[in-house]
């Protein structure tokens, strides 16, 4: 593989796959939050800089196998323009004699966009041949769509190898895997981690990959019940996962042995339904009546997993701490934030991955105040669970 900062783009047309599936409002199709664009951004202007043409390829939502003009790249193009300060041109299609045309054309300086790749079912199957019509639109091949990188697509993976050197990363990937080498590599103590959301089957195997590596794992968020549960505790109508109390008890018993501080929480904020005008209560968390459900963390937990995370030299959060989209239940996932926040300004990284802590760390504007939030839920996810992401492999491969 080659290397973004070192390579020598000097007339060379670089294909780039990022991942432009941004949110469009529903009447004019307009880009309403174009963080994936922004964060793409210096890979582009890197190589403009550098004597090369920029063909941009992306995927734009779920289309089912053909042309919507609702999925268009064709609705982004202006955008990306502005954000990217170089008019970009239209392919039109992103396979053919037109598009091939133009690319092959491009001058130095110059941009062109692809249509969405998911036009072709052949994208999703990750077939040969259609990799392979997409990589004559490149000299080399730049993957900075780490938001995709764990799946095996055509765009995504395949094409890499009709690059077998002139293949490398974008800054947002390299930015991305430099941020979970920090935290899972890290020679830094105390190293914490705050996993959340919503259940515990989803993040198992994050948490065992976890206890190898973290001092505290605090457990946050509607899983927490499944492990009070496990304990014995009365958790009411709280979100448990029954055929997981084992498993709960299993990981309780393994953090005990491997000489991690698994924190779970201690009280809670209960409602009399799921509902942000419901009726609530704060109560110990074993012991939570029937007819009530837990869908915050309580205030002696806030002050006590606060403490953990400003004493902490590296911090990974992953979930929230309840159901944050609730302006009644969001305060334990406000206070954790917080506490990331002031950790970061002591000197601690603070990486927030997954997408819900994401959504979190937005929604409390406090994503410039912590040290690196990831653009890939499922990748990240998968990445952290030291999974293998295709689309990493097949550069580095
Ligand atoms: P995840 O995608 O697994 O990280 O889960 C995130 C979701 O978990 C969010 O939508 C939260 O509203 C939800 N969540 C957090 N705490 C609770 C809880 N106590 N009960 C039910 N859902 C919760």
């Amino acid at each position: 593989m080659a290397n973004i900062q070192s390579y020598d783009f000097n007339g060379k047309r670089a294909l780039i796959r990022v991942d432009f599936n941004v949110p469009l409002n529903k009447e004019n199709f307009e880009v309403t939050d174009d963080t994936r664009i922004r964060a793409a951004a210096p890979t582009i202007q890197h190589i403009l800089k550098n004597g090369g043409s920029v063909v941009i390829m992306s995927h734009l939502g779920r289309p089912k196998n053909g042309f919507e003009s609702r999925f268009s790249l064709e609705n982004i193009a202006d955008h990306v323009s502005k954000v990217v300060g170089v008019k970009v041109k239209f392919g039109g299609d992103c396979i053919g004699q037109e598009a091939l045309e133009m690319s092959q054309s491009l001058q130095p300086g110059e941009v062109m966009m692809l249509d969405n790749v998911r036009f072709y079912e052949d994208e999703t199957a990750g077939v040969e041949s259609f990799a392979e019509q997409l990589s004559k639109h490149g000299d080399v091949y730049v993957n900075d769509a780490f938001g995709t990188a764990h799946r095996a697509h055509a765009s995504t993976t395949v094409v890499a190898k009709f690059f077998p050197k002139d293949k490398m990363f974008g800054f947002l990937i390299e930015g991305e895997i430099e941020s979970v080498n920090k935290v899972l590599n890290s020679n830094d103590k105390p190293l914490t981690a705050i996993v959340g959301g919503a259940k515990v089957s989803s993040k198992i195997t994050i948490i065992e990959r976890l206890l190898d590596t973290v001092d505290n794992l605090i457990v946050g968020g509607g899983m927490a019940y499944t492990f009070v549960k496990a304990q014995g505790g009365k958790v009411g109508n709280s979100l448990v996962e029954d055929d997981y109390l084992e498993v709960a008890n299993t990981i309780l018993a393994k953090a005990k042995s491997k000489g991690v501080n698994l924190y779970i929480p201690v009280d809670t904020i209960i409602a009399d339904k799921f509902d942000d005008e419901a009726n609530r209560k704060e109560v110990a968390i074993n012991d939570i009546p029937e007819g009530w459900m837990g869908l915050d963390v309580g205030s002696k937990t806030n002050l006590e997993c606060a403490q953990i995370i400003k004493n902490s030299k590296v911090i990974l959060w992953n979930g929230p701490m309840g159901v944050f989209e609730m302006e009644n239940f969001q305060a334990g996932t406000v206070s954790a934030a917080n506490a990331i926040v002031e950790a970061t300004k002591s000197g601690a990284f603070s990486l927030i991955g997954g997408g819900d802590s994401v959504a979190a760390i937005n929604k409390f504007n406090l994503a410039d105040q912590v040290s690196y939030v990831s653009t890939g839920g499922g990748a990240m996810l998968e990445f952290l669970e030291g999974k293998e992401l295709p689309g990493i492999k097949a550069i580095r491969g």
